[in-house]
């Protein structure tokens, strides 16, 4: 599994470091996304609910 961020998508709303923590963070300049776990090997949960909640379609995931 390996998540990738596009951050010249990303809109800086904010739902995926606020579901997720762990893997998500916000630039403190610009308020995009900053990936913080490319490969995280547990909260799944939170995860995909950051995934379905980012308005923008910045976040993906490789399950392979
Ligand atoms: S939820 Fe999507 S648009 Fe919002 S900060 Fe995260 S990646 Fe950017």
């Amino acid at each position: 599994m390996r998540i990738s961020v596009d951050r010249e998508r990303c809109i800086g709303a904010g739902m995926c470091a606020l579901l997720a923590p762990a893997i998500f963070d916000q630039d403190y300049d610009d308020g995009r996304v900053r990936l913080l776990d490319p490969r995280p090997q547990q909260d799944h949960s939170a995860l995909r609910e950051a995934l379905d909640a980012c308005p923008s379609g910045a976040l993906h995931l490789d399950e392979s």
